[in-house]
């Protein structure tokens, strides 16, 4: 069996389906709920974000999840 842990919240994923319950974020490995926390909060962002481009949203997404894994949660 493969484990595997999410940077974010540090919690183990055994056999880690990646693009399904697993998933990658530039160098980050990222959990289900995680990652579900992630999409909300970028929505949230780019919802008001005008003219929106994708080399911000990039840098967006970084940002939170080097936040998310500095506090252990998104
Ligand atoms: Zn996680």
């Amino acid at each position: 069996m493969v484990t595997t842990h999410c940077d974010v919240c540090k919690k183990k994923v055994d056999d880690p389906f990646t693009g399904r319950t697993f998933f990658y974020f530039s160098k980050y490995n990222v959990c289900e709920p995680c990652r579900d926390g992630l999409d909300a909060q970028l929505r949230n962002h780019a919802r008001g974000k005008d003219p929106f481009s994708f080399e911000w949203f990039g840098k967006l997404t970084k940002d939170m999840l080097e936040k998310g894994v500095q506090k252990g949660k998104i």
